[in-house]
């Protein structure tokens, strides 16, 4: 199985990066310290460039990715030169630790990256979530 990608580790590495364009000399303090407001940092870019492909409803609605998806259907962003599943990104955004299993959804949308239409499930949760919701037939018990 392919070694999933820690989301975490990717957004920290951005953290402290700033944009080229808020590093310019101009935009310091004459004391040479940074001004207080230094300007966007790399992550606020990528988060806000995540935040353009969300449809954002209601807390209780499903909010649909509005990007592009890969052949299963889920939303997919690439961040760091890695493609990462939405919905994995908003579970850590919104947990603030990277997922140790799958990130299912409860309401079956894949393209929904609603935090509180997620959770975290191996692959008995999720195929036992399928089977109450009809989507599979249960295992047979030999
Ligand atoms: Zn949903």
């Amino acid at each position: 199985m392919k070694k999933l990608v820690s989301i975490l580790h990717l957004l920290g590495e951005l953290e402290e990066k700033l944009v080229a364009e808020s590093k310019r000399p101009d935009r310091l303090s004459k004391l040479g310290t940074p001004p207080t407001n230094v300007g966007i940092t790399e992550r606020d870019a990528v988060l806000s460039r995540y935040w353009k492909y969300v449809d954002k409803r209601e807390a209780s609605q499903c909010w649909p990715w509005k990007g592009h998806t890969n052949e299963y259907g889920y939303g997919v962003i690439q961040i760091q030169n890695r493609v990462l599943i939405s919905s994995r990104v908003a579970f850590v955004l919104s947990t603030g630790r990277d997922p140790i299993a799958l990130v299912c959804h409860r309401c079956d949308n894949p393209k929904c990256v609603n935090p509180n239409h997620l959770f975290e499930g191996d692959d008995k949760v999720n195929h036992d979530d399928a089977v109450s919701k009809g989507r599979k037939q249960p295992k047979k018990i030999k």
